[in-house]
């Protein structure tokens, strides 16, 4: 495995900046690689990772394990914590590591320096783990793709959904995040608004 202050170097490079989140994702990445026996994760294609943050320790634990959302093998759960789990396709070991010491630097402290004063011990528990991936979310081909019967977009990795008879992208069957402008106008000029 690269020495500590590569991979800091790599995920610096890559976030932009070092902060407290950052360190621990580095590490909590590193333990889990040497948990599971993983030596060079750059090269490591049966690693799946699943961050429970979207904060900066993601974008650590994403560099550290070579894992990315465009290769299928980095999941978000949006749990909000600060917690990561690695799972190895080719033997299903999977270890969840989550930070949960009260560890926090006073400002202006060297966090390099703060951290390394910390244990693994100290600044995480960690689990033996078994994950139940379906192989819809398994990295390679879509297994299926289906189009929906409303908007007519294609929707892949068998996401979509039956509604009484229809197959729907989950947008269409249960609303969507965005909210669509175009019928926002015509709601608006329908009562006359400018
Ligand atoms: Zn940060
Ligand atoms: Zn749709």
């Amino acid at each position: 495995m690269r020495p500590l202050s590569d991979d800091l170097a790599a995920a610096e490079a890559f976030h932009g900046h070092l902060c407290s989140g950052m360190i621990i994702g580095v590490r909590m990445a590193r333990l889990a690689l040497g948990w599971l026996g993983i030596e060079d994760p750059a090269s490591y294609r049966d690693l799946v990772v699943y961050v429970e943050m979207d904060r900066c320790a993601a974008d650590a634990v994403s560099v550290v394990s070579g894992c990315t959302l465009g290769h299928r093998r980095l999941k978000w759960m949006d749990y909000g914590k600060m917690a990561a789990t690695f799972l190895d396709l080719a033997t299903r070991r999977a270890i969840r590591v989550a930070a949960v010491g009260e560890h926090s630097p006073a400002s202006g402290v060297n966090l390099k320096e703060f951290w390394q004063g910390v244990s693994d011990d100290d600044l995480f528990r960690t689990e033996s783990v078994s994950v139940p991936l379906s192989p819809f979310d398994l990295p390679g081909r879509p297994l299926r793709t289906a189009r929906c019967d409303k908007c007519g977009e294609k929707v892949l990795d068998g996401r979509e959904v039956e509604r009484s008879g229809q197959v729907l992208c989950r947008a269409c069957a249960s609303g969507s995040y965005y909210v669509s402008q175009a019928g926002r106008k015509e709601e608006n000029d329908g009562v006359g608004a400018v």
